[in-house]
């Protein structure tokens, strides 16, 4: 850090102020992680400065063979440890392997007339009635993944990403009274809308996802399947998600993040077999601008370290800690979306403590423990203030944490949430971000997070 602040101190001071910010609290975000010193360091070198646009063996710039060492031998980790044909590590970020993903499928399956033909200026002056016709000049492609408050992903065919602009979409929910995927219902909605693209996977629903339904379903309608992994990739690295629940002999094409519960640095990956490999490859520059070679030497640091035996012990105390952290919460009086969990989240619903989630988040924060606000399927309120709060055990396993001490954490969450009460909004009435907690209750339970944390 001496050598940063040398140069710019503020910025030294943030890095400080967030390793102990990390170090000091309850992380429960269920998509972050803590990346080891090797992945860390694998990251923080000289392969920042290099350029090298293209594939292994086909770069755009001269002086890449240690950029291809890094590349290839990521690569292979990831084949080796998803039994994947075909793996492509480039990609920046989870919404960048996504887009690799649909302009293969729309590439191998689409005859695309060029976009001037649709009369497109500049993408961003693109109003809804030029999406429309570039749309028509995909030929309308159909996408069908799973409503954002079912716990699908914004790359998934919603509006405020560009899948949402590109596909014609639609969206399978759960069953209002059990919370569960309906998987009759994911088939009569597929047979109906014919998507070309059927997506599974989320970032908020927590339960199991039977891939073996999905591939029927996509076959009998004739799209590609394509799981987005992004959280739980972790527990199909560490064979936890075996059999119907692993998506890789299941999926045309398999997408992920590194940094979540596959414990890695910030990044995406694409997994496929070979009839969809030449087109994924192409990812850069498609979409994707000049790899990040750091990144991939930590990408591949982080698979090598999750083909150890250690990560599945790793894998299955991620789930039973969830399970044991859902079991301490339904003791004492909470409600979870779906009744419990069995993979690495749960999802609260506030709305049973008389809160919004904004206000639950906010108050938990005060008391050191970070989660993040979520919606319920159906929220009234909306996806700013929300009815829940997502909560996740990756980092806490990673921290060392393990059943014995998610009672004490459902506990910390239980009588911190219980002593939270809406504040006046400016108005008078009810605000659905304005709380106001305990200042008793978050001292004492600030102390005992300290206490939890010094022991981990
Ligand atoms: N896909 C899913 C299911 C996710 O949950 C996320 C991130 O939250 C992403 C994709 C996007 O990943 P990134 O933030 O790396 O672009």
């Amino acid at each position: 850090l001496d050598v940063v602040r040398q140069v710019e101190p503020r910025i030294a001071e943030a890095i400080g102020t967030e390793l102990a910010d990390q170090r000091e609290s309850l992380k429960l975000i269920a998509s972050e992680n803590y990346a080891s010193p090797a992945v860390l360091l694998a990251m923080g070198n000289w392969f920042s400065d290099k350029y090298a646009e293209g594939a292994v063996g086909r770069r755009f710039y001269a002086g890449c063979r240690n950029v291809d060492t890094v590349e290839s031998i990521a690569a292979e980790h990831a084949r080796e440890l998803f039994g994947s044909a075909h793996a492509y590590v480039q990609p920046h970020s989870g919404i960048d392997a996504n887009l690799v993903a649909f302009w293969a499928v729309l590439a191998d399956r689409v005859e695309v007339p060029a976009l001037r033909d649709a009369g497109v200026r500049q993408v961003n002056d693109l109003s809804e009635a030029d999406w429309a016709a570039l749309r028509r000049a995909f030929g309308n492609q159909r996408m069908l993944g799973m409503s954002l408050d079912a716990g699908g992903h914004l790359t998934h065919g919603f509006r405020p990403n560009i899948s949402g602009k590109m596909f014609d979409q639609r969206s399978y929910g759960t069953d209002p009274v059990t919370g569960l995927l309906d998987y009759d219902e994911v088939r009569r909605v597929a047979r109906e809308f014919r998507p070309l693209i059927l997506v599974a996977g989320y970032s908020a629903y927590p339960r199991r996802v039977n891939f073996r339904i999905m591939r029927e379903i996509a076959d009998e309608v004739g799209a590609t399947f394509m799981v987005d992994m992004a959280h739980f990739a972790g527990l199909v690295a560490g064979k936890v998600f075996t059999g119907d629940f692993d998506p890789v002999p299941y999926a045309h094409i398999v997408t992920t993040t590194t940094h979540k519960s596959l414990r890695g640095p910030r990044g995406g990956m694409v997994l496929c077999g070979p009839g969809l490999a030449e087109q994924v490859d192409r990812g850069c520059p498609m979409v994707l601008g000049g790899p990040l070679p750091h990144v991939m030497a930590a990408k591949a640091v982080a698979l090598a370290e999750a083909r150890r035996p250690d990560f599945q012990g790793y894998a299955r105390r991620v789930v039973e800690n969830a399970a044991t952290l859902a079991e301490g919460l339904l003791r004492r009086g909470a409600t979870l979306v779906t009744g419990g969990t069995d993979n690495h989240l749960l999802l609260v619903d506030v709305s049973g403590y008389g809160l919004t989630g904004r206000q639950a988040e906010a108050a938990l924060l005060d008391a050191g423990i970070v989660t993040n606000r979520n919606a319920v399927p159906r929220d009234p309120n909306g996806a700013w203030y929300t009815s829940g709060i997502r909560l996740g055990t990756p980092a806490l396993t990673t921290r060392g944490l393990g059943v014995a001490e998610m009672d004490e954490v459902a506990d910390l969450l239980h009588v911190v949430l219980s002593a939270t009460r809406p504040g006046a909004g400016p108005d008078g009435g009810v605000s659905k971000a304005r709380y106001v907690v305990d200042a008793g209750v978050v001292e004492r339970v600030a102390g005992r997070v300290a206490d939890l944390l010094g022991r981990h």
